[in-house]
């Protein structure tokens, strides 16, 4: 098998170092002190990336594990949530909540533009009593980034705890969970973070374990109960084994990112470039606006099809981009420009390939698309 450029929004490219730190010699996790100081230490850099001095969890599972261990530990049956809808991974939140009991009423935004904070305020004037609301970072399947910096303040204006999914988001776009007030944040190792899938972590406010630590039910979930987690470290107990060797490679992978002095703007220029190439080829982004930083979805130009486009890319170039799934499928190209695969030269071979595509299969672009993308990187 002769292995693709992953030029997908995630799972990333990971970085060569990642792979060595995870192949480390090992030890038992459940019973060797160093390995309690280390986990420890790996959260210690989430929270800086993080920008939070609240507790930070690594969990065993992938970016969903999160999502669900949220809504577990803090719904209890017939609670009110608000599921803040654009996109979805906002929709799907509802759902989690309605598996735990949640009643659930969505704030449904346009599907092509960001959250309008606007529009989130005059809705909660009218009904504000939620327990909490769920919303997206960055709408990984179209592309779009949400103003959780507005969002989450306004929430706890209102006494409502934030659960943000910023799977897609941590590492490309700015986040600040003190700041912002955030209550609960979400990522997941596998997007810009750029380490292999199978790890969660999140952030968890002094209201959030206040919630999770004073329930009237009990928590519907083993796996997905996070009050387990409350005192690891003064206990030295693991609620389950840890992967050791998945949180080397996670650790290695965050180091990369902290040692670098500007990760985001890293992200915003390519992005930004990328969507210059694409407007100046006459091709259409699908978001209208809150483009996001971390992905770039292109709707899929008349006469040809997504599968097309698609099979050549790999067959010819032995690059993988992604399409979308739902009520986007086949309509969207998207490229996902996380963590490793952010960088000038991976982006550049991807639009060549892109370009040459489209030309082979007679749709009209302005240029080049790679050329275009060139000189917005001078
Ligand atoms: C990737 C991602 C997740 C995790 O879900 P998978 O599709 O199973 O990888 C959750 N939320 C968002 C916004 C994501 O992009």
């Amino acid at each position: 098998m002769k292995k693709p450029l992953i030029m997908t929004p995630g799972p990333t490219e990971v970085h060569e170092e990642v792979r060595r730190a995870m192949a480390k010699d090992i030890t038992n996790p459940d019973l060797d002190p160093n390995f309690f100081e280390y986990y420890k230490e790996t959260c210690e850099k989430l929270k800086k990336l993080l920008k939070t001095k609240e507790d930070v969890l690594i969990l065993d599972g992938e970016g969903i594990l999160g999502l669900e261990a949220a809504c577990a530990s803090i719904i209890e049956p017939g609670d009110r949530m608000l599921c803040i809808d654009n996109g979805i991974f906002g929709k799907g939140f509802g759902d989690f909540g309605k598996i735990y009991g949640a009643q659930v009423v969505y704030f449904k935004g346009d599907y092509r533009k960001g959250i309008d904070i606007k529009e989130l305020e005059s809705f909660l004037e009218k009904d504000h009593d939620f327990k909490l609301a769920t919303l997206v970072h960055c709408e990984t399947p179209s592309g779009i980034t949400n103003p959780i910096d507005k969002i989450c303040p306004l929430l706890r204006r209102y006494g409502i705890i934030s659960v943000v999914d910023s799977v897609s988001a941590i590492g490309g776009e700015p986040i600040e969970v003190d700041k912002w007030q955030i209550d609960i944040a979400l990522g997941g190792s596998q997007k810009c973070i750029s380490a292999p899938p199978g790890l969660t972590f999140l952030s968890i406010s002094e209201i959030a374990w206040d919630a999770i630590l004073n329930r009237r039910a009990p928590i519907a979930s083993f796996y997905c109960n996070l009050a387990v987690w409350k005192n690891w470290y003064q206990e030295k107990w693991f609620p389950y084994t840890q992967p050791i060797s998945n949180i080397y490679g996670l650790n290695c992978a965050i180091d990369r990112i902290l040692e670098e002095d500007n990760h985001i703007e890293r992200h915003k220029k390519i992005a930004q470039g990328v969507r210059d190439a694409i407007i100046k080829s006459g091709l259409e982004l699908y978001p209208i606006n809150g483009h996001s930083n971390t992905v770039t979805t292109i709707l899929v130009p008349g006469g040809v099809t997504f599968d097309e486009i698609n099979n050549h890319m790999i067959e010819e170039y032995n690059i993988m981009i992604a399409g979308a799934f739902d009520y986007l499928k086949d309509k969207v190209i998207r490229i996902g420009h996380m963590g490793e695969n952010c960088y000038e030269e991976k982006i550049y071979i991807t639009l060549k390939a892109l370009d040459k595509t489209l030309k082979e299969y007679g749709i009209k672009i302005d240029g080049s698309l790679h050329k275009h993308f060139v000189n917005t990187q001078q």
